[in-house]
């Protein structure tokens, strides 16, 4: 099917994601008078989470009430959003066309992909109540509330070595759970032992505890291991498809790759900010490449325009 002039309308830039990265850029396009479109699925990242931390100015607010304030701040600037998810991207010329879940096609002259990650949890019994209230993966925007706490951490080898070391700067109490053979070389056992990390290699159970607040981790045996919070590495995938659809360079390390500078991708005139691009994975610092690949497609957008 062949897009009609009838269904199609162009924008300079659809930006795809309205979490922080998307909203941020939006404001700088809006600000640089550029027909600007956010779609949004309504997928955020951090969904599980009812405060957000480590954020200047707004350290400790509800995700919902920072995307409520970022959507309110637009509006002066004739941004438009759409509650809506993109089903695919491609480029046609010099332009790309972007084609909504309903169907509909639009067509814009830059792209940005700021559609996030998605966070696959380990098959623990009892996690899923406990994710985002006493149950984390970054300890750079909940470690503070576990301070001092008795902290569990979840994982094997490497992982569950330096996550159970970096819990340290946090609590004096910290204990590894490997779920399993620990996985682990006599030296770096030797290391959590030097700094007081018990091990346990016995398979869990279960978490228990109430109201997502972790109280216990039971383990196969019956018996139990009083804890407060549990901190883990979850397993990470892009929150959409469309990178790999534009053939955009994405590994598993650093996501979606930028090429060179303002963070557009390899492939031209499509750029992406926020957890889609691995970088230090917080939210002020998705605002942050938001706010350059704005300046990046201001840029692309008067180099041909002023040629
Ligand atoms: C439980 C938890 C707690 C966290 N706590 C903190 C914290 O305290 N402090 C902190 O700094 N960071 C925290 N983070 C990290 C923070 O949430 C992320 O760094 C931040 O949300 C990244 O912003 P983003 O805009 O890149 O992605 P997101 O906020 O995830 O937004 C992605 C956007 O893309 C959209 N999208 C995806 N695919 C499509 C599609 N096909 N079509 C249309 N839209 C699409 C989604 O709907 C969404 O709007 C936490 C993360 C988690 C999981």
């Amino acid at each position: 099917m062949s897009t009609s002039s009838a269904d199609v309308r162009g924008y300079d830039v659809i930006i795809i994601g309205g979490g922080p990265a998307g909203l941020s850029a939006a404001l700088i396009l809006g600000r640089c008078r550029r027909r600007v479109l956010v779609c949004d699925s309504g997928r955020y990242r951090n969904h599980a989470a009812h405060a957000m931390h480590g954020f200047l100015s707004r350290d400790g607010i509800a995700p919902s009430e920072l995307r409520r304030i970022g959507r309110e701040q637009l509006q002066p600037y004739g941004v438009e959003i759409r509650e809506a998810a993109v089903a695919d991207v491609r480029r046609e010329a010099t332009r790309f066309e972007v084609t909504m879940e309903g169907g509909e096609r639009l067509l814009c002259r830059k792209l940005l992909l700021a559609t996030g990650l998605v966070d696959r949890l380990p098959d623990l019994p009892g996690l899923p109540a406990m994710y985002g209230k006493s149950a984390h993966h970054c300890p750079y925007c909940d470690g503070w509330e576990a301070r001092d706490k008795a902290i569990g951490v979840y994982g094997q080898g490497c992982t569950g070595l330096s996550l159970a070391l970096n819990m340290k700067t946090w609590s004096d109490d910290v204990i590894l759970f490997t779920d399993g053979p620990a996985s682990l070389s006599r030296s770096d056992a030797a290391r959590l032992a030097r700094h007081g990390i018990g091990v346990r290699e016995e398979r869990i159970a279960r978490l228990e505890g109430r109201d997502g607040m972790l109280e216990r981790v039971v383990l196969e045996d019956g018996s139990f291991v009083e804890r407060r919070s549990l901190f883990l590495k979850t397993k990470q995938e892009q929150g959409a498809d469309l990178a790999r659809k534009l053939r955009c360079k994405i590994t598993e390390e650093r996501g979606v790759e930028t090429a060179d500078k303002h963070e557009e991708t390899t492939c031209e005139g499509v750029f992406v900010a926020g957890d889609a691009s691995k970088d230090v994975l917080l939210a002020i610092m998705a605002a942050a490449e938001g706010a350059d690949a704005a300046f990046g497609v201001n840029c692309a957008l008067q180099e041909e325009d002023l040629a």
